[in-house]
């Protein structure tokens, strides 16, 4: 028995304080995530600082600008009926992630920095030591190696691969947000500054295990996102081996700016597939002044891949992300405001 401290601060001055002064301590929102890691010995901390008392739930879809709380749970976020009208794509991603327990608790903040799936990641910890079967994984223990690699890999991902790490970014609420070129305000010790999602996950390369670019201490504090017409022809088109509720094999974020049927700007980015979100500019540009059709959208799929490298059981995931892909572009453009 490992005993942990628990603390709820009313601030978010008061939970970075309180974060910074013990090596040991690490924030929970839902808890969804963390505790599943604390049972598996992954992820062992000494405090847990319950961040859910410090404000920052709110969601203001009124201005320029649509502002999203950290700590607004992502089912209060689905439910929001302005979104949903406005922004099918990020309703999409909210509603196909977990299941609806686990949304109650969740918050929007935290869903950003969950942890890979990767079963070598997550179940070669301590708790099978017992059992002398711990994996390897540079993501958990840097330097130790990937039993992924060579081993039983089919969901592990084609896109942004290392010799390191090819461990899946597994969220899919960042994918959205990561095509609508969504940022983060960050609170820590340092003060506040604002990221871009894309620029919040790091490539594997040679150090899996720094995962994000966010320093010690520092707090998710809300979610903008820009206005664009783009949201209305927008759609988060996931796959996955059980429908009800499972992590994405493949999945696309598409949102298109359109005039008539022809595409003036495309957003893209896919999940499932890569070791982050992951943005497909090539697939962005060819789309540009295009009518889309089904080949067109095939066409424009098969440029994300180009640079894919399969392991020994995944590579059916590149035929399917193109397919998944060119499915979104086609459901996008054909979605128009309904309300
Ligand atoms: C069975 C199951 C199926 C799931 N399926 C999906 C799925 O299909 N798609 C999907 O996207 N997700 C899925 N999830 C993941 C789920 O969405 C995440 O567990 C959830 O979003 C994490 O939210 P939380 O509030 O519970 O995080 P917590 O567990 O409380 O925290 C997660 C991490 O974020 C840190 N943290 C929390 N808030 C902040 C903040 N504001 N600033 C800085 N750090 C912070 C914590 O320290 C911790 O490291 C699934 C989870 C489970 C258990």
């Amino acid at each position: 028995m490992e005993p942990i401290a628990y603390s709820v601060p009313t601030s978010a001055e008061q939970a970075v304080s309180e974060l910074m002064s013990e090596a040991g301590a690490c924030y929970v929102a839902g808890g969804t995530s963390l505790f599943d890691l604390m049972k598996l010995r992954v992820e062992r901390p000494s405090r847990l600082i319950d961040i859910t008392r410090i404000g920052y739930d709110a969601i203001s879809t009124s201005g320029s600008e649509l502002r999203i709380g950290a700590n607004a749970t992502m089912s209060n976020v689905a439910e929001n009926p302005t979104i949903a009208r406005d922004y099918p794509i990020l309703t999409e991603a909210l509603l196909k992630g977990a299941s609806q327990q686990l949304r109650n608790m969740a918050t929007v903040g935290a869903n950003l920095l969950q942890r890979t799936r990767c079963s070598y990641f997550r179940h070669g910890a301590g708790a099978i030591a017992s059992a002398g079967s711990i994996y390897p994984c540079n993501k958990r223990e840097p330097g130790s190696g990937c039993a992924a690699i060579g081993g039983l890999d089919r969901t592990q991902a084609v896109l942004g691969v290392s010799g390191a790490c090819t461990a899946v970014s597994p969220g899919d609420w960042p994918v959205a947000l990561t095509a609508l070129d969504a940022r983060i305000n960050i609170f820590g010790p340092n003060g506040r500054r604002d990221l871009p999602v894309s620029g919040l996950y790091r490539l594997p390369g040679n150090t899996p295990h720094l995962e994000f670019d966010l320093k010690r201490g520092e707090l998710i504090t809300e979610i903008i996102i820009p206005k664009t017409a783009s949201g209305l022809h927008s759609t988060y088109h996931k796959v996955r081996d059980r429908e009800s509720y499972a992590f994405a094999l493949a999945s696309a974020a598409v949102a298109l700016e359109l005039n008539g049927w022809k595409i003036e700007h495309a957003h893209v980015a896919l999940g499932g597939v890569a070791t982050r979100p992951w943005r497909a500019p090539e697939t962005e540009q060819f789309l540009i002044g295009k009518t889309i059709r089904r080949e067109t959208a095939l066409e424009a799929a098969r440029l994300a891949f180009v640079n894919a490298q399969p392991g020994r059981h995944n590579g059916f995931k590149v035929e399917l992300g193109i397919r998944t892909l060119a499915d979104a572009l086609m459901i996008a453009s054909e979605r128009t405001r309904t309300v």
